[in-house]
């Protein structure tokens, strides 16, 4: 697997930085410029966003930087989207539809994406998933993944305790996006979390008794693999918390961002062993259920915030933080991304 950059990188990046800054200032210039004189056409859109969820969605529309004025839509395109500017750059949202998730809407929706905006050149699919807790990725609910790597599992088999079987080759995002991933996690080992102050920046937005900020206050508990939910409650308030693991405290209450593979498969998984199967198979950091069906047909970068351990422990209480924390990273990749003028 290919390895970060080391020490002389990250006196290249230190300098790149002041360029970055520079750059987006001109874009953002440039932009506001343009929507004044020039008005935005389905062209001028080069970046696409997913959400899978409303709440998603509503996360991400609170980090835009500008909202644009909705453009007629091509006919028979299905999807309801939202305009904006992030970073400088124009940027088209949707969320999948609310009473089909999975894989085949999230196909659906990018499929109308990249047919109505046809200079498009990767979405971002902003999203929820299941935690798989590793020895080297103490992984939180609350942190982020990014999906260095994609992979599908096989579902519909999860109960057999047979195994799972592999199924087509890895994906990996298109090299604009993994270019972009280098810079971030060099100022990463900088000391320069994406997620640093999450909180503060969210209270300067306004948000701070916003729901969304309830995570902070939520508790983390890990269940040991083989210590099922107790039925009959919805959540964790009868299950025994001698039966957690034992975790060592973080000392900081920023949400961790781990770079690796994310497992995909059309059914949400609530079941510790087969979530620790797939993790010990793939060495996968997360499940999640959209991308699937993006997975070799379309460029894209999965940014899944860890709402839950895919355990009987399930909940949706860590939801809407983990999805202002993806989003909030998401933001960062895209104020960090250079390269969708070539
Ligand atoms: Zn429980």
């Amino acid at each position: 697997m290919a390895q970060w950059s080391g020490g002389g990188a990250l006196a290249r990046n230190e300098r790149e930085r002041s360029g970055d800054d520079v750059f987006n200032a001109r874009r953002a210039a440039e932009n506001k410029r343009r929507t004044r004189v020039d008005p935005l056409t389905r062209d001028h859109y080069k970046i696409g966003w997913v959400s899978a969820l409303p709440i998603e969605l509503a996360a991400s529309v609170a980090l835009l930087d500008d909202r644009h004025e909705p453009l007629p839509k091509l006919d028979g395109d299905s999807n309801a989207y939202v305009y904006g500017t992030i970073g400088g750059h124009n940027v088209v949202m949707a969320h999948l539809p609310n009473d089909l998730p999975g894989s085949g809407s999230a196909a659906n929706v990018a499929a109308n994406m990249f047919r109505s905006f046809k200079n498009l050149r990767f979405l971002l699919l902003v999203e929820i998933g299941g935690g798989i807790p590793r020895p080297d990725h103490d992984i939180r609910l609350g942190d982020v993944v990014v999906g260095r790597t994609m992979i599908q599992h096989e579902l519909g088999r999860e109960d057999s305790g047979d195994g799972l079987e592999d199924t087509g080759d890895p994906y990996m995002p298109p090299r604009d996006i993994r270019t972009t991933l280098s810079a971030i996690k060099v100022r990463a080992e900088m000391g320069q979390n994406a997620l640093h102050g999450l909180h503060d920046q969210l209270e300067k937005r306004g948000l701070v008794n916003n729901e969304y900020l309830d995570g902070n206050r939520l508790e983390d508990h890990l269940f040991k693999e083989d210590y099922d939910h107790l039925d009959g409650t919805q959540e964790c308030d009868k299950c025994d918390i001698a039966q957690r693991v034992q975790r060592t405290s973080r000392q900081s209450a920023d949400p961790q961002i781990h770079y690796g593979i994310i497992a995909s498969g059309p059914q949400v998984i609530k079941n510790a062993k087969v979530r620790d199967d797939i993790g010990n198979r793939h060495q996968a950091l997360c499940v999640e259920t959209e991308a699937t069906g993006l997975i070799h047909k379309f460029p894209f970068l999965a940014i899944c915030g860890i709402c839950t351990y895919a355990d009987s422990h399930n909940n949706d209480r860590w939801q809407k933080y983990a999805a202002m924390a993806a989003a909030t990273y998401a933001i960062e990749f895209l104020r960090s991304c250079q390269s969708v003028e070539n």
